[in-house]
């Protein structure tokens, strides 16, 4: 069991227009009634079209819900047609940002250099970066899945001070487990984020280490959630699919 605040993130991805992610939103923060929002930190990643929604619904109704963005342009503002800046969404109330998700990795190219200068946009606009990393299953089955999950992590973290190496997120991602229906094992799951930590340790020490959240993703459900928020190491979880539904959504980020 973690000694940190959990966070549970939810990851829409492509899904959800703004009415829809109204509705979402609202009844999540009607679910959560049942949930100790004191000890658990719930944010939701909504497209960006539905952050202004999103934003006004945490506002009126005070949800304990945070907020923040998929991704974000490495640039600062200008001739980038198509990106959305830090300054952007920090002006909406967002606080966190996903950077080097694996469908961005994947289908748009992003390799070390530019989730290292995602990252750094987001600390240069007051967001934290959640940093997503991970394996794909060739990698899991030649047995480098720790080796390879690493090297993302010193690559997309490199160049940060301690201070921002404290506060950023680090999510597992395993590709194999994501959209799949095949979550990691909790022993799989605190293998990889134990390692993450010691990378952590090693390159900055033990008050960054033990700082930062580790979080778990790929197909968690309120059904798995619990056994693997058991280990040590994981610090919650960024959900996908499930994140779509209030009531399960709440259900895992009441997994206490
Ligand atoms: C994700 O999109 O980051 C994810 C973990 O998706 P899912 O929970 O659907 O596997």
């Amino acid at each position: 069991m973690t000694t940190r605040t959990p966070l549970m993130a939810g990851n829409w991805k492509m899904n959800l227009d703004w009415k829809q992610a109204l509705a979402l939103v609202e009844e999540l923060g009607e679910q959560l009634k049942s949930v100790d929002t004191t000890k658990v930190e719930t944010v939701v990643l909504p497209p960006f079209v539905d952050l202004r929604t999103v934003q006004v619904a945490v506002d009126a109704g005070k949800l304990p819900i945070a907020y923040g963005a998929q991704d974000i342009s490495e640039h600062e503002s200008g001739a980038y047609t198509g990106e959305v800046s830090g300054a952007m969404l920090k002006a909406l109330g967002a606080t966190y940002v996903a950077v080097g998700h694996s469908e961005r990795r994947q289908y748009h190219g992003e390799d070390e250099k530019v989730t290292n200068a995602k990252v750094k946009a987001a600390f240069a606009s007051g967001l934290v970066p959640i940093l997503c990393v991970g394996e794909p299953l060739e990698e899991r089955q030649a047995g480098k899945h720790v080796e390879y999950t690493l090297a993302q992590l010193e690559g997309g973290i490199e160049g940060l001070t301690a201070e921002q190496a404290k506060t950023i997120v680090i999510a597992y991602e395993p590709v194999w487990a994501i959209g799949t229906g095949e979550v990691a094992t909790p022993d799989d799951a605190q293998e990889v984020c134990a390692a993450i930590r010691d990378a952590l340790r090693a390159l900055h020490g033990d008050e960054v280490a033990d700082a930062v959240r580790v979080l778990y993703g790929g197909s968690v459900k309120s059904s798995n959630v619990a056994e693997l928020m058991e280990r040590a190491d994981v610090d919650g979880a960024l959900v996908g699919g499930a994140s779509l539904k209030a009531e399960e959504f709440a259900k895992i980020a009441g997994f206490q």
